[in-house]
């Protein structure tokens, strides 16, 4: 079975997982663009063991929001978003972009699509670029 490296921006924080994923969902909900300070959350789910803290799991910090099931992990010397475990602890929730290379799947729905920023719909038809423009 193939293992997928995953890592901060940092680099104090790694970990590795069989790369099964069984379900990836872009959240567009009001929690999601508020933590990612972005569009959506991009989370990859597997089984709740999945994942082997290769260093610096002492420096992952979990946020749980009072009152909702929502949770957020993340680096604290560098804020980049980590796994955790899901609210009912079944699942491990994995943010996409902690990867680094392709999980086995693709993302199967835009979730809380109701709920999408503003200018989302606008940024789906700005103009692709390679790069940084100058
Ligand atoms: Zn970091
Ligand atoms: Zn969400």
């Amino acid at each position: 079975m193939a293992k997928i490296t995953g890592s901060c921006l940092c680099g104090k924080v790694k970990f590795h997982c069989e790369n099964q994923f069984t379900q990836f969902h872009l959240c567009h909900c009001e929690l999601c663009q508020k933590v990612t300070g972005s569009a959506h959350a991009s989370n990859l789910f597997t089984v709740h063991d999945n994942i082997i803290w290769l260093r610096g799991y002492a420096f992952v910090k979990r946020f749980d929001v009072p009152g909702c099931s929502m949770a957020h992990a993340f680096c604290v010397e560098c804020g980049s978003a980590m796994p955790r475990l899901s609210g009912k602890e079944k699942l491990l929730v994995v943010p996409a972009g902690s990867l680094d290379s392709q999980a086995n799947i693709a993302p199967q729905s835009n979730i809380c699509w109701d709920e999408r920023a503003k200018w989302y719909d606008d940024a789906l038809n700005a103009p692709h670029i390679d790069g940084v423009p100058e």
